[in-house]
């Protein structure tokens, strides 16, 4: 017998007819004599259109309210997916966040799960019930209900993969697992079958929206074996898990993209110790994740200091910005928000040189201009014109012979 954490997405619960599906999936699981926890995600525009309904309010909403808001949308899927087990004969029974004491800090609509009880799930699991969880939720030690951030049911099942210590987190979702990149933007995109924690991890950062940065993270922290697959076929899918020897021979593993990002130029700032930390620090603290620096060469003793930043926080992280930076001299702050970021992944990159060379120079056979550049060791990133943004994945996909 296995305890096996079931997540099925927005799409995979968009109509009645999909969550009777998803029921008969569960049922016929637990049927082989597998206890089953499932996460479900709101259906399909379902959190968009409260996203939505909070901006016709105001501008910024933002805060406890907000979540007590977005997080209605799961609060309908684990109802209904329950009863509709119980309707094919099946036991189920469904808990919101705070229920089953999904404790988080208090970092409203990016809060980050602390610890889960689990104690009640197993109690239930001992009856025979199918255990429903709404994901994306969770309660502060004031009681406060938070949300995880867009796409944090993926994050609820591997923590509660992680707490029940299951034998395996299943991603359900409307791809058949894990691409070389997006399949919906390039079709000749490739399934892989293995990837590794980290990579895994840097796709989901730079962009791959199919697993939840934090879920990938808690995964590798509490090695909780990860696989995506499609709610709609039995195809075999993705395995996320440790690092094996054969994924370090691919050069590439995959390219992603992410046009969530906002770049904030800061021009002709005074040349001295202390200016990078006078305007990032009060960014950090507002806990605004900037993502890519360049600090460009100076000349009479000015520098331009240019970054980025999710769009949804670059109102707010002006208002910070810019004050400081008449403060201390600087001459304007630019912004723009048609820019787009894409990346390559892979293992292979600690072993393989000239991987960076390939980037730039199929993207210059293009004529694409690259105004940002960032690295790990394992992943090349690139700001570009958000306009060249599709023509430099599948150029950049086709040079390294990603596809099939
Ligand atoms: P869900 O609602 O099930 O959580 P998401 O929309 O969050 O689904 O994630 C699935 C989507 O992720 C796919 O439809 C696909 O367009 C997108 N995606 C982006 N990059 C990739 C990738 N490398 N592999 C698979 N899917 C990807
Ligand atoms: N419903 C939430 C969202 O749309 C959480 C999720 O789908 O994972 O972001
Ligand atoms: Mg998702």
């Amino acid at each position: 017998m296995a305890l096996v954490v079931k997540k099925f997405g927005g799409t995979s619960v968009g109509t009645v007819e999909k969550i009777q599906l998803v029921a008969q999936r569960v049922i016929a699981q637990q049927q082989q004599g597998d206890q089953v926890v499932v996460v479900v995600s709101a259906m399909a525009g379902e959190t968009n259109r409260l996203v939505g309904l909070s901006h016709a309010i105001t501008k910024t909403p933002e805060g406890r309210e907000y979540d007590v808001l977005v997080s209605t949308g799961e609060q309908v899927t684990i109802s209904l997916l329950s009863l509709a087990i119980q309707n094919m004969g099946g036991k189920a029974i469904s808990f919101l966040g705070h229920q089953v004491k999904i404790l988080t800090d208090e970092a409203h609509s990016k809060a980050r799960i602390l610890s889960i009880e689990g104690e009640r799930i197993h109690q239930e699991l001992g009856q025979g019930k199918v255990v429903v969880v709404a994901g994306f939720q969770g309660v502060d030690r004031q009681g406060n209900l938070t949300t995880l951030g867009r796409g944090g049911s993926d994050t609820t099942a591997v923590a509660l993969a992680a707490a029940l210590k299951a034998d395996i987190c299943e991603i359900f979702t409307d791809v058949d697992g894990v691409y070389t990149t997006d399949p919906n933007m390039v079709p000749h995109a490739k399934k892989i079958d293995r990837i590794s924690y980290d990579e895994m991890l840097e796709m989901a950062s730079t962009g791959a929206k199919v697993l939840q940065i934090r879920s990938v993270e808690m995964a590798a922290k509490y090695q909780v074996p990860l696989e995506v697959r499609c709610t709609f076929n039995d195809n075999p899918g993705t395995l996320v898990t440790q690092e094996e020897a054969q994924m370090e021979s691919r050069m590439v593993t995959g390219v992603s993209y992410d046009r969530n990002e906002a770049k904030i130029a800061v021009r002709e700032v005074p040349d001295k110790p202390g200016i990078a930390s006078k305007i990032f620090t009060p960014v950090s603290e507002a806990n605004i994740n900037v993502d890519m620096i360049v600090q460009n060469v100076s000349s009479k003793g000015h520098t331009d200091l240019t970054f980025t930043v999710p769009k949804s926080e670059l109102q707010q992280s002006l208002k910070i910005v810019e004050p400081i930076a008449k403060a201390i001299g600087a001459k304007q702050v630019e912004t723009s928000t048609e820019i787009a970021k894409v990346s390559v992944i892979g293992l292979g990159m600690r072993s393989h040189a000239g991987i960076a060379a390939k980037m730039f120079e199929t993207l210059a056979q293009d004529n694409i201009n690259v105004q940002m550049i960032s690295t790990s060791e394992i992943k090349i990133s690139i700001i570009i014109d958000e306009k060249y943004l599709e023509l430099a994945v599948r150029i950049l996909h086709d040079a390294f012979e990603l596809g099939n």
